[in-house]
């Protein structure tokens, strides 16, 4: 007999999800993490401490009342990294305690150290001092997620030359900063820093960023950030990056030479199969140590299970965590529903995006008609009274059923606004709902009965001229 049912490898938001999910159904079941790491990268480098930074930067520098109160307002002059430091720590380590006392309600073991595995059932967790156990089970979940990916040209020394993972121990707050990469991580950090006054410059080898968003949102967004003095240079390439006595500086391909204290690399995320052995258990992984799988999560070795970064798009906490519970409920025989196809995407940029459905680009090019509802922040009341008059709400909506085929939110709470549009969507809705439906006042939420009126306006107007 095995010594459990179910193994989980990595405890980030998919193994977590999927061990508790196994716990439920009363199996006998076992994490294995490194050593600090309990939550994964969601906890401790990724998710979580960026999200908190971003809540850090944004009250300490007040830029959010300062339409209010005026561009010189501050809540602290010279924000520290001991400041954002401070707030970051403590969200860490309540979600650790969290995670940690969940695991153990729900009876499930947790192994410390990192796992390899020894033969298709067994793997060995070795600590950091070397010593190992062998634990077999009857399923297996690889939830190991990614590493930042490290351009083998470059020298990165964890404080001038640095990844994302390399942000959180900055030793000071740079006056300049050099972002190789706009996507989600990039630009999300490359907002932080401007916020706190770093002078950046964010370079992309594509002529755009975040090209599966919305183009107008991302347009609203770049001229934002334009506005706290970020510099892009897209369509170009980075040839090198020198060290320096008072930084490094960064030239790029087409002769150009940025001078700055600090160099983030964004470049992508590498799969955490590595350290796994996976050919002792019949696995390969592809050169970006990726793992492939099926519909139900399962790789080529049926018992054996990936989900969560590991096994690549969408990589966000939110999948993870869904594709956890499904690994885990077809590992147990439990029946299941197959994760829903309507996925919202938040980038926590400074102002947040978010968004669900499809964009104006994706359709025009299917050639599916539809018209447009917008409603503007500073158009509600509660837009004023946050001193929010740049965020915006669209809809997408068919003419054939007034069905949205999209949502798009760039703003205050957009993270959180777009779920009302998600739900009417998965709900199979129309615009008809938003227009009858009565919001609270004054909300954000309101902006979607006003998308949807305008958009119900505009429908009728196209109705009128073809009388
Ligand atoms: C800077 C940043 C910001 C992000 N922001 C967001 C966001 O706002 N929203 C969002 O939804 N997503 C965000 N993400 C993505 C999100 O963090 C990931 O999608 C999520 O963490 C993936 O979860 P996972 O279960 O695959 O495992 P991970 O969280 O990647 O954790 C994997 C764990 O496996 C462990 N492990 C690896 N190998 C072994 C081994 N051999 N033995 C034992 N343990 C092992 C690791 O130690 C790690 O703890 C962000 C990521 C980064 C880097």
């Amino acid at each position: 007999m095995s010594d459990f049912d179910v193994l989980v490898v990595g405890s980030g938001p998919g193994g977590q999800k999927a061990a508790i999910a196994a716990a439920k159904l009363e199996k006998r079941v076992a994490i294995v993490e490194r050593r600090n790491m309990i939550g994964g990268v969601c906890i401790n480098t990724g998710t979580i401490p960026s999200k908190t930074l971003r809540e850090a930067v944004l009250y300490l520098t007040g830029l959010n009342q300062r339409e209010m109160y005026g561009q010189s307002y501050r809540v602290k002059d010279e924000v520290t990294v001991a400041d954002l430091g401070i707030r970051t720590q403590h969200v860490i380590g309540r979600e650790v305690d969290v995670i940690r006392s969940q695991l153990s309600r729900n009876h499930v073991a947790v192994l410390t150290g990192s796992a390899r595995f020894v033969d298709p059932h067994t793997v060995d967790v070795i600590d950091e001092l070397g010593r190992d156990v062998k634990v077999s089970a009857e399923k297996i979940i690889i939830a190991t997620g990614t590493r930042p990916a490290r351009p083998a040209s470059v020298e990165f020394d964890g404080e001038t030359i640095i990844d994302s993972d390399g942000i959180l121990s900055l030793p000071v707050v740079p006056d300049s900063l050099v972002v190789v990469g706009a996507g989600v991580i990039g630009i999300e950090y490359a907002s932080m820093f401007a916020a706190l006054g770093t002078k950046v410059t964010v370079v992309e080898r594509r002529e755009r960023m975040l090209e599966f968003a919305d183009l107008e949102v991302v347009e609203a967004l770049k001229y934002h950030l334009r506005d706290l003095a970020v510099t892009f240079r897209f369509g170009e390439t980075v040839a090198a990056v020198e060290r320096r006595p008072r930084g490094a500086i960064t030239l790029l391909e087409s002769g150009k030479k940025i001078p700055a204290e600090c160099v983030m690399y964004s470049a992508g995320r590498h799969g955490m199969t590595g350290e796994l052995a996976l050919e002792a258990a019949g696995l390969t992984a592809d050169d970006r140590g990726r793992i492939a799988v099926d519909a139900d999560y399962r790789t080529e070795v049926p018992h054996i299970y990936a989900v969560g970064d590991v096994i690549g798009f969408p990589s966000l906490a939110a999948t993870s965590m869904e594709q956890g519970r499904i690994a885990a409920h077809h590992a147990c025989g439990e029946p299941l529903h197959q994760i829903h196809p309507l996925q919202p995407i938040g980038i926590y940029t400074i102002p947040e995006i978010s968004f669900i459905g499809r964009t104006e680009d994706e359709l025009t090019k299917a050639q599916v008609p539809f018209e447009v509802g917008i409603s503007r922040y500073r158009e509600l009341a509660r837009g004023q009274i946050i001193g929010d008059t740049y965020g915006m709400l669209k809809l997408l909506v068919s003419p054939e059923d007034r069905s949205l085929l999209g949502v798009h939110v760039f703003g205050t709470g957009a993270t959180e606004l777009l779920h009302i549009g998600q739900a009417v969507m998965g709900c199979g809705g129309t615009i008809d709902y938003l227009v009858d439906a009565v919001f609270n006042y004054p909300t954000l939420a309101e902006s979607y009965k006003v998308a949807a009126l305008d958009a119900m306006n505009k429908l009728r107007r196209v109705a009128k001229f073809e009388l």
